[in-house]
């Protein structure tokens, strides 16, 4: 999928925010979500996204959505690194398949990071337990 084409409406994401899948939460209010990376590429991977906006990357993005995405990316990343104690933290965030997206609706990736632990692969990972997601979710709300 290209940088422009029109937002689809059943991905991921869509379907996680319907509540039509399930997710391990994070944080959630009437304009954010956050929740863990089934695929984590570190311990702690978490992924922030808009419940208001149909922007499929960043380019696309609301002025107001930015500021939303921007504000709560930047208060998981400080919980994740109260709760988790890790030496640094990656923020990414991938526009089209030529960069590395793989689902279209606008996220910021959240990735806890030690000196000492290689990153996994991008969207390559194996599939993590949901009752350690939830245990560090737990982790990480509660430093919220
Ligand atoms: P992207 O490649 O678009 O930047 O990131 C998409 C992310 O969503 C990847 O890191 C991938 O591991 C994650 N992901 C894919 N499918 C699911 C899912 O069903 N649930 C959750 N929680 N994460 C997913």
């Amino acid at each position: 999928m290209s940088l422009t084409g029109p937002y689809d409406p059943d991905n991921i994401f869509a379907k996680i925010i319907r509540g039509e899948m399930p997710a391990v939460k994070v944080y959630e209010d009437d304009r954010v979500l956050a929740f863990m990376d089934v695929f984590p590429q570190a311990e702690g991977h978490l992924l922030v996204i808009s419940k208001a906006s149909q922007a499929r990357n960043l380019l696309e993005a609301e002025p107001e959505v930015l500021e939303d995405l921007a504000l709560a990316t930047q208060r998981l990343a400080r919980a994740a690194t109260r709760a988790l104690q890790c030496d640094g933290i990656t923020i990414s965030q991938f526009n089209g398949t030529a960069a590395g997206q793989t689902v279209f609706h606008l996220h910021f990736h959240v990735i806890p990071r030690w000196a000492d632990r290689p990153l996994a692969g991008h969207a390559s990972g194996k599939m993590e337990d949901p009752v350690v997601l939830t245990g560090l979710a737990d982790r990480i709300a509660a430093a919220l």
